[in-house]
């Protein structure tokens, strides 16, 4: 496999392959009464340990050796977070078999191109999510078996679905006698389709290798800095980019898990913060937004959450000042992409920043933050010429590192590297210190008058704006200037704001030019799959939006 060549003498050190199956082994070796909760699709809470965890994990690949699943092939789930969609992690990529996470919250259409372009062999899901199934089986060619994540009395009496079958029949009937093969550790382990916002869904393939040391890298203290010593809700789904990687660097780190389940809304991740006694989360920022109205709402305060990575999209800096002012909850910035496992970027301060005032503090951590050891980034411009780090000068974000994307799988698209390094689609600015921040996706930025406008500081003072709860910035047709910025804004329950003032509040935040030419208010944006708002969508909805002419 590696295209390097051999030293004349080699290191003598043991050569093990970095396998995800040895994570939940170590979790059960030194953390075996380690509790991981989960709230089920059932409606009740389930507790158990890594151990348990570890032998019925064992119990699943004994399952799939069964089944015929041979190494390579791609096993398919459809769920949400908790521990059955945790086992099916270790056992299927444990084994040699490669992990294939579909969002259910994609088109059931979409779902089936994903389900036969990986040639999925079987399909785990959660009982609620019975009616997509049996909408898509029909269309996907390669699927088996379809095994329904529950007890026997939840299997429906009658189902159009050829093979279905029972999830705990399969691992009552299963030894846990179980011994994890031993392979490259370059093997793929799982497989995770883009958001796909044009065109079709293209798959990112991981490897044993890149999960195993994203999952080192991103447990370190100025990443998400998990101990042995925490409780973590990952609010981020499993079944999207392996939920930014905590169900292996979780285990790794020995911490309790707690899973929400299907129920994300304020309320319940609150009620389940609070029961666990949950130390860290990660998540989107639309999630945190229905967390914190609910905590507003109900005047309530976090008695154990001291830290949150917000990323997925820009967290505007009003939200982390909420989280840190109002509730004491640390907000470390990420960025990244499917294509990157995901995480490249995290913000933290530098000891010298401490003497700085909390403003200037402030202004640091609401960027994306300096890459975590693994990643290297530049931003060039569109010849491919590097551009300064000063802070200033924007151009289009590359990346590389051993668990960021080389190609796609059957290399859909072809060759995307630009001389070794992956083109993010981003657009951004990079410090002198290092810190990297996202001015806007490329197909985002408005194009006003021969130059950019990058959308996300506009959104972002405009939800800093008290009655504000969500903004979309997008560009709309300009007979002068080509494109010009209009401002889409969904109030706070019960808040009053005009345009005029709206358009006010930008005095002195940005440059003038970059001012919105106009507003509108609308009860809700659209938000995609993985918890995104759908840019693309609003631009459809306004795209012949007459802008006022003054
Ligand atoms: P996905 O592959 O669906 O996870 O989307 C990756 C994209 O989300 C990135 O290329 C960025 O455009 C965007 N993104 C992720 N994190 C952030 C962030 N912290 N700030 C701004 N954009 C982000």
């Amino acid at each position: 496999m590696s295209q390097y060549p051999q030293s004349p003498l080699m290191g003598q050190m043991m050569s093990q392959p970095l396998l995800i199956s040895s994570l939940i082994q170590h979790a059960d070796r030194y953390y075996p009464t380690t509790e991981i909760v989960s709230r089920r699709v059932e409606g009740d809470i389930h507790r158990y340990t890594y151990h348990d965890c570890h032998q019925r994990s064992k119990k699943l690949a004994n399952v799939l050796k069964d089944f015929g699943v041979k190494m390579g092939e791609r096993v398919a789930t459809l769920a949400w977070n908790g521990y059955r969609h945790l086992e099916a992690y270790y056992a299927v990529s444990g084994s040699g078999a490669v992990l294939h996470t579909i969002n259910p919250r994609l088109h059931p259409e979409q779902i089936a191109y994903i389900a036969n372009h990986a040639e999925d062999q079987y399909l785990f899901f959660d009982l609620n999510f019975l009616p997509v199934v049996e909408a898509v089986a029909p269309l996907c060619k390669t699927i088996k078996g379809f095994v329904m994540l529950c007890e026997r009395d939840r299997m429906p009496a009658s189902t159009s679905i050829a093979n279905l079958l029972c999830y705990e029949d399969l691992l009552s009937a299963a030894s846990a006698d179980y011994s994890w093969p031993l392979f490259d550790e370059n093997s793929a382990s799982s497989l995770c389709y883009t958001s796909g916002t044009t065109g079709n869904p293209k798959g990112a393939l991981y490897s044993h290798r890149s999960t195993l040391l994203h999952s080192f890298a991103s447990a370190l203290p100025d990443a998400l800095n998990v101990s042995a010593r925490d409780v973590v809700l990952p609010v981020v789904p499993m079944f999207h980019v392996n939920a930014w990687g905590l169900p292996y660097s979780v285990p790794l780190t020995g911490a309790k898990l707690v899973f929400p389940g299907p129920a994300l809304d304020g309320k319940s991740i609150y009620e389940l913060f609070e029961q666990e006694k949950v130390t860290f989360s990660a998540g989107v920022p639309t999630v945190w937004l229905g967390l914190l109205t609910y905590m507003g709402q109900n005047k309530l305060k976090f008695s154990s959450f001291k830290r949150t990575v917000i990323g997925g999209s820009a967290c505007p800096p009003a939200m982390m000042k909420a989280f840190r002012k109002d509730y004491g909850v640390e907000v470390v910035h990420a960025w990244g992409m499917t294509e990157m496992s995901p995480l490249g970027t995290c913000c933290t301060l530098l000891s010298k920043h401490e003497q700085l005032s909390e403003e200037e503090r402030e202004a640091i951590l609401s960027k994306q933050g300096r890459a975590i050891y693994g990643v290297d980034m530049k931003i060039v411009d569109d010849a491919g010429k590097e551009l300064p780090w000063d802070g200033k000068t924007y151009g289009n974000l590359l990346v590389k590192g051993p668990w960021v994307i080389g190609s796609y799988y059957k290399q859909e698209g072809g060759d995307v590297l630009e001389d070794g390094w992956f083109p993010t689609g981003d657009v951004a600015v990079i410090d002198i210190e290092g810190y990297m921040q996202i001015t806007d996706r490329s197909k985002d930025v408005i194009k006003s008058g021969g130059e950019w406008i990058g959308t996300i500081d506009l959104e972002n003072i405009a939800v800093s704006h008290p009655a504000v709860l969500q903004a979309a910035c997008i560009g709309v047709m300009h007979p002068k200037w080509d494109e010009r910025p209009l401002l889409v804004v969904v109030r706070k329950p019960g808040m009053e704001v005009s345009r005029e003032e709206l358009l006010q509040f930008y005095d002195g935040k940005i440059a003038k030019w970059w001012t919105p030419d106009d507003v509108v208010f609308t009860d809700a944006l659209p938000i995609g799959a993985t918890g995104k708002i759908l840019k693309n969508k609003i631009r459809d909805t306004y795209r012949d939006h007459q802008l006022p002419t003054a």
